[in-house]
């Protein structure tokens, strides 16, 4: 059977596969849905340490595969500096950035309508205009409350699958990846920081939880932007 239409246990297999079974598991993943959907197999890098893992983890399967970048007006500097040196690397990587004008400071005042216009709308263009058939993201089920319920394979928009390779491995794992590989990541986990989004959502936490750091002081506080839970294709008007 193929892994692709596999129902295995996830909780399961964040315990029970080594960190080689794993590394395994997600380059089979992904060379399956290669042979499957060809060019319309596209890896989402937003450039955090999954990402990355991720995007190498698809280089090896094939130098063919393509990737998109959805930006945003408030990325930190190094981001962005890491977005530039990552394109010079990878010409075959699209950039899709939303600028029309919002209100000031949404971020603070409604963050979901912020991420939806920033994030999600970008991330629906990425995938008309790329004609994505199957995305790939860095998504774990282990980082934090929102994201204990997803799949390897998602089938959540009408013509559109979603793939989430490296679902079961830990943090310490995708660590465990690009030391062994040396992945290049954003220098910002040098200055402490788990998981990296836009700068006023984005802090520094000792907590336990991984993505604890995110949008702080709001509803959304560890949260999702919405690219993992909104509809992605065949959406009229913003969606919103
Ligand atoms: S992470 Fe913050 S600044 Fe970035 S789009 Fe979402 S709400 Fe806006």
């Amino acid at each position: 059977m193929s892994l692709l239409e596999n129902k295995d246990d996830v909780k399961e297999l964040v315990d029970n596969l080594n960190f080689k079974e794993k590394v395994e598991r997600s380059l089979m993943l992904i060379k399956e849905a290669y042979e499957k959907y060809g060019n319309g197999l596209v890896v989402a890098n937003s450039l955090g340490k999954d990402s990355v893992c991720v995007w190498d983890l698809a280089k090896k399967v094939s130098r063919e595969i393509r990737g998109f970048i959805v930006t945003t007006r408030f990325k930190p500097k190094e981001t962005v500096q890491f977005m530039h040196e990552t394109l010079a690397q990878y010409p075959e990587i699209k950039v899709y950035k939303n600028d029309a004008q919002i209100p000031e400071k949404l971020y603070e005042t409604d963050p979901d309508k912020c991420c939806d216009i920033l994030k999600v709308q970008p991330t629906r263009r990425a995938i008309d205009d790329m004609k994505v058939d199957c995305w790939i993201t860095g998504l774990r089920c282990t980082e934090g409350r929102t994201r204990t319920d997803f799949g390897e394979v998602e089938e959540r928009d009408e013509g559109l699958t979603k793939l989430n390779p490296i679902l079961i491995w830990k943090e310490r794992e995708v660590w465990q990846y690009l030391a062994l590989y040396g992945v290049k990541v954003n220098p910002l986990y040098a200055e402490g920081y788990r998981s990296l989004g836009c700068w006023p959502c984005t802090n520094i936490t000792t907590d336990e939880n991984e993505r604890a750091g995110r949008w702080i002081g709001t509803s959304k506080c560890g949260g999702e932007c919405g690219i993992h839970t909104r509809p992605l294709k065949n959406v009229n008007g913003d969606g919103i």
